[in-house]
């Protein structure tokens, strides 16, 4: 029988280390656990939080229902062929020891996502992404249990909807399946992604002409833990906003007035860096009481040891609203907001 432990802490399951509680909270090892849980049973049934490693979460009240704390772990590889690999890895497990085992293997395609905080099974919730690289790009399936009835479906590429940080389980399906495993599909030959600037520069910097995807992957770490604030430092949830997407007219129009504003076509127009936007307004680095942005990042919301959550929101809110005001374009937050 799984344990339910009532009214508990959450600060230290969530990255930023916002104090609030949660009314029930159960640890999962394996599905049988979840379905074991009374309070799943009960009408009106509890409102229903998965958590992972609490990594792109802001609380912002106590959670008055259950927490189900996923760690539900195993790798196996479920097929493959002379040039390629399937992997199967449950959600519980954590993202960047995956990637450690698949580059332990020589099996390429998500050295460039080496190091994003969290677990496997939230990672097809947003598509995370970094260098380059998105879990669509190697995504096969995944399988997940209908909170409602405890049927498990599987997910193809199609069905998850995925796209810039995005995926139906953050939409149209939020809150309403437990993703239990996920299948990548890998490359034994891999294709070496170092199209990014700083990994471009720092291979040639150490005179490495022909990477190998450890090479990658360690250059990757590297860039991260120079640039990103380390959440057992500093409360955070890497980047608070998303790149906001604007038309292209729109672009050509803020370029008169701000011509060394950057961007980057992609299908839906042109991508703006919000971090640029965020200084642009004066964020970067500025404190407001035990809040505020990151010294070296304007995109980081940070936690200088005792804030709120609301207080985090807030500042949030006040973003947005001079990047509005300046740029006339909405951010919106890539941090989910409990
Ligand atoms: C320093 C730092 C750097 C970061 N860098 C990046 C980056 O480069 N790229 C990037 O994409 N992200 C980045 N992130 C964000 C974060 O690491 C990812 O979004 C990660 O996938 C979150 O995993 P998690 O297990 O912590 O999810 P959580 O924060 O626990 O959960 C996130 C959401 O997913 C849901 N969820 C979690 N697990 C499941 C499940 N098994 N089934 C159903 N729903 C689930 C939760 O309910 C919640 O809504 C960064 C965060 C930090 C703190």
């Amino acid at each position: 029988m799984t344990e339910i432990k009532q009214d508990i802490s959450l600060k230290q399951y969530n990255t930023f280390g916002i104090d609030v509680s949660a009314s029930q909270f159960a640890e999962i090892k394996t599905i049988e656990d979840l379905v074991s849980i009374p309070a799943l049973k009960t009408s009106p049934r509890p409102d229903i939080l998965i958590l992972g490693g609490g990594s792109n979460i802001l609380f912002v009240n106590d959670f008055k229902g259950i927490v189900i704390k996923n760690c539900l772990k195993g790798i196996e590889t479920v097929k493959e062929t002379e040039t390629e690999v399937w992997i199967k890895a449950a959600s519980g497990e954590i993202w960047n020891e995956l990637v450690e085992y698949c580059v332990s293997k020589n099996y390429g395609g998500i050295e460039n996502l080496s190091l994003i905080p969290g677990t496997v099974g939230a990672a097809p919730m947003q598509n995370i992404g970094a260098y380059g690289v998105e879990l669509k790009d190697v995504f096969d399936s995944l399988e997940a249990v209908n909170l409602k009835d405890f049927d498990i479906s599987t997910f193809n590429f199609e069905q998850c909807r995925f796209g810039y940080r995005e995926s139906i389980f953050k939409h149209q399906l939020k809150d309403q399946f437990f993703i239990n495993s996920v299948t990548i599909r890998l490359h034994k030959f891999p294709k070496i992604n170092s199209s990014y600037g700083q990994i471009h520069h720092l291979l040639n910097k150490e005179g490495i002409t022909n990477p190998n995807i450890g090479d990658i992957s360690r250059i990757v770490c590297q860039i991260r833990r120079s640039k990103l604030p380390d959440p057992a430092i500093i409360g955070n949830a890497g980047s608070f906003f998303k790149n906001p997407e604007i038309t292209e007219h729109q672009y050509n129009e803020l370029k008169k007035s701000y011509p060394e504003m950057p961007g980057y076509h992609n299908d839906k127009g042109i991508k703006v860096p919000a971090a640029w936007l965020i200084e642009s307004c004066g964020w970067k680095g500025r404190r407001i009481g035990e809040t505020g942005t990151h010294l070296e990042h304007a995109l980081v919301l940070v936690n200088y040891g005792h804030a709120k959550g609301a207080e985090i929101k807030a500042l949030a809110s006040e973003i947005i609203k001079s990047v509005k005001d300046k740029f006339d374009i909405e951010l919106n937050t890539e941090v989910n907001i409990v």
